[in-house]
């Protein structure tokens, strides 16, 4: 008998509501503040920046939340994505273990972010929103965005930290291809911009400066421009939940249940997607599933952060998050998972993490790409940098299973391909990667500087 290998959902079968893991959490995530007033940010303050229902979703209880129309048809473009039982990685490793990916990266972008970046774009065009910025660093969120907004016939601005712009030329193109305009920043179309290359003309930039001038540029006329966000923030996780909802039909036809779900994370969206249908199971059905969210030990905020209130972006613009973090001005060191390089959690997964209900784990970066280079030899599939990082547990667990002669299942979350990404392969190639020990005192000194508004 053959064995199935892949199993995919019709359109009909397809998922058509949203989770929201708020309604079954235990404690709430705190509300994010103004920081000056240190009050509940309200949602006249967000509506300036943000479409009203994307507002409604982030302060949303309700468990589930319908998926529109249009947005359904768009997602039928790639989704459902195929959830693959991974044999031949199985044999490789040579493990009792049962080990599934979600592959992600079937998306016209590559990667998860499509997935909140159209309903990002469709709540805006219905408001009858005609400008999107956003700031971009490796461009993985700009060209999903690109793409979301080529579908409603939105006008996108995207700045582009200046560094990545000069160095990463594949996914501007990929951005110009999808309409958008593409600003390298700092920019002199900003305040902003304009400040820091007074200060210094060879300035590289910085996600932060890119963040400053898209919230800038939207706040100029916000009845037509809004600004948008590819993680971190609540409705993003929310808009994620499809994958982890479709994998939970998915693993059923397997006639399988995972022991253990495994995601990447940068701010959460990709973890967040695969992993809270799973702690449904845990709050609802009384099952007991592991689930782990996957960073690098070089910028460990889940595994050696503190959970306190802090800026989303490095330079202090944003409202304060409760979240956990490394303190916003902590530079971490510059490895090549672009993507998860962010230095705090969005405010679900923290309260998640500080109530015990999920967990963390870090891995060096040697290991992450050794691992990705397994599951590309062994499934065919070169994986993005990031998603390398929940490879590399699934690998840990797997292993661990064998040592303990435990028949474990395993599912882990392949968040994008690596075809865009090769140069970083390039230099593990070239042996010019290396493990980065971070020392504490780095740590506790961003960590110092923060207001400590939870006492
Ligand atoms: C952006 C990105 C990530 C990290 O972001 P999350 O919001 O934590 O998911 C991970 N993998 C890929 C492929 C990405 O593009």
């Amino acid at each position: 008998m053959t064995k199935t290998k892949k199993f995919l959902l019709t359109d009909e079968q397809t998922p058509k509501q949203w989770y929201n893991i708020v309604a079954d959490m235990p404690n709430k995530p705190l509300p994010p503040l103004n920081p000056k007033t240190k009050k509940p940010i309200t949602k006249e303050e967000m509506s300036v920046l943000f479409a009203e229902e994307l507002i409604d979703q982030e302060m949303s209880t309700e468990r589930f939340i319908d998926i529109p129309e249009q947005v359904q048809d768009l997602y039928k473009i790639w989704r459902s994505t195929p959830l693959v039982r991974a044999y031949a990685l199985e044999k490789a490793l040579d493990t009792p273990a049962k080990i599934y990916y979600k592959n992600e990266s079937v998306s016209p972008a590559g990667s998860h972010k499509p997935n909140t970046a159209i309903p990002q774009a469709y709540y805006n065009y219905k408001q009858g929103v005609k400008h999107l910025t956003t700031e971009t660093g490796g461009g993985q969120w700009g060209s999903a965005i690109a793409l979301a907004s080529q579908f409603f016939g939105l006008d996108l601005k995207v700045y582009m930290v200046k560094v990545s712009y000069n160095q990463k030329p594949y996914r501007k193109l990929m951005m110009n291809a999808w309409g958008a305009d593409v600003i390298p920043s700092p920019s002199t179309t900003t305040q902003a911009g304009l400040h820091a290359l007074a200060q210094d003309p060879e300035c590289s930039g910085s996600l932060g400066l890119a963040i400053s001038e898209a919230v800038e540029v939207a706040l100029k006329d916000p009845s037509t421009t809004k600004y948008c966000l590819g993680s971190v923030l609540n409705h993003v996780l929310l808009h994620q939940t499809i994958i982890g909802e479709e994998a939970c039909m998915q693993m059923e036809m397997a006639g399988d249940e995972p022991d253990i779900v495994i995601g990447c994370f940068g701010g959460g969206s990709n973890f967040a997607g695969i992993g809270f249908p799973f702690l449904k199971k845990n709050f609802t059905e009384g099952k007991n599933i592991r689930v782990i969210a996957v960073e690098p030990s070089s910028c460990p905020k889940l595994t050696r952060g503190i959970f306190q209130y802090d800026f989303g972006d490095t330079e202090g613009f944003t409202p304060l998050l409760p979240m956990y973090t490394l303190g916003h001005d902590f530079q971490p060191a510059d490895i090549h998972a672009g993507g998860l390089r962010y230095h705090g959690a969005g405010s679900i997964v923290s309260q998640l993490l500080k109530d015990g209900l999920i967990e963390a784990q870090s891995v060096p970066q040697l290991e992450t790409f050794a691992a990705g280079l397994t599951f590309a030899k062994t499934e065919g599939i070169i994986p993005a940098p990031e998603s390398t990082h929940a490879i590399a547990v699934a690998v840990r667990e797997a292993l661990k299973a064998k040592e303990e002669g435990k028949e474990k299942t395993i599912l882990f979350n392949l968040s994008g391909h690596g075809m865009i990404d090769l140069f970083a392969y390039e230099q593990y190639f070239a042996g010019k990667l290396q493990n980065y020990d971070l020392p504490d005192e780095v740590i506790r000194k961003s960590i110092d500087k923060l207001d400590k508004i939870i006492k």
